[in-house]
């Protein structure tokens, strides 16, 4: 089978790798001539060039753009598929992808990997990023039965776990795991530097260990990715952010107030909670 894999950053660059690695037919399409020609060597593609001309036997095309441009991908390369060919994108964010694209491509069905590191760019390409990975797809009303038997089955071959959900489901849910801590914990990064007491600060940054590493690791990654959460879901991002305002405000209140059983309350329940998250 030949895919398309547009984008070859850490999910397109590590999404090639394994399908290569599977025996599939990649090409890769890149911006850069010295990306494509990087993405060859590594073996993440078969092939790779600039030139979206080249997709047109493609059975399916996985869009590994950032947010803001997926939508003007598929509006620059469907002029040269057949109708047959399936596209699917990787996007953190699906309502404002799935309805628009499946407008403009009826053999679409939206996917998001729930997999990635700190790091962007094809060198950050690795092996096995989706192994144990849960993977939503967010087919709509009219999303063709075999697009989405094919999507999940190539993802599913990658070790994903797989999740069907609407973009709107979809939307809420990561606002709450995914985007809402991003926001959290660049948050707690920014806070610790607006001590006004050097000495602290620089105590602090010697001292930092496993429980800052955990929890600051996301608001200490890919800028584009976090603005674009925030863009896109914006709206859902702004439920989850009051919502944990209010939260904080109750703690706040318990310890300022010595309410000491009550905040035994919400941390029991908290200790008891976690694992159905993970
Ligand atoms: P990335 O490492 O920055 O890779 C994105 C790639 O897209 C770039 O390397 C670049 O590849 C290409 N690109 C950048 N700007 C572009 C533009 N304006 N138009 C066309 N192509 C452009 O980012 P990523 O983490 O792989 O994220 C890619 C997608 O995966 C995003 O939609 C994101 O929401 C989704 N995602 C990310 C994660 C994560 O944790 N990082 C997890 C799940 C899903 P070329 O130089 O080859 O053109």
């Amino acid at each position: 089978m030949k895919i398309g894999i547009i984008g070859l950053g850490l999910i397109g660059g590590s999404l090639g790798l394994d399908l290569t690695r599977q025996g599939y037919n990649v090409i890769g399409i890149s911006r850069q001539l010295t990306t494509c020609n990087l993405a060859i060597k590594k073996r993440i593609v078969t092939d790779a060039t600039v030139d979206f001309s080249i997709l047109a036997e493609t059975e399916l095309i996985f869009i590994c753009t950032p947010i803001e441009a997926i939508l003007s991908t598929i509006k620059s390369i469907i002029q040269y598929l057949p109708r047959k060919t399936i596209i699917t994108d990787v996007g953190s964010v699906k309502g404002a992808i799935v309805y628009k694209a499946t407008e403009l491509w009826g053999n679409f069905v939206g996917s998001h990997p729930m997999a990635g590191t700190i790091n962007q760019g094809i060198e950050a390409a690795e092996f096995d990023l989706f192994k144990n990975a849960p993977c939503v797809i967010t087919p709509v009303k009219n999303t063709s039965t075999d697009a989405i038997h094919k999507v999940t089955q190539i993802w599913r071959s990658l070790g994903c776990k797989m999740y069907e959900s609407t973009p709107e489901i979809h939307d809420q849910a990561v606002a709450w795991i995914s985007h809402l801590p991003v926001m959290i914990s660049a948050n707690l990064i920014n806070s610790c530097l607006n001590n006004d007491n050097q000495e602290v600060i620089e105590l602090a940054q010697n001292l930092a260990s496993s429980g800052f590493k955990d929890t600051s690791r996301v608001g200490g990654g890919n800028v584009e990715l976090g603005l674009m959460m925030a863009q896109y879901n914006r709206k859902q991002l702004l439920v989850t952010l009051k919502e944990y305002q209010e939260n904080l405000s109750k703690i706040i209140e318990n310890i300022e107030q010595k309410k000491w059983n009550k905040l035994t309350e919400i941390l029991t329940k908290t200790q008891q909670e976690r694992a159905k998250f993970l």
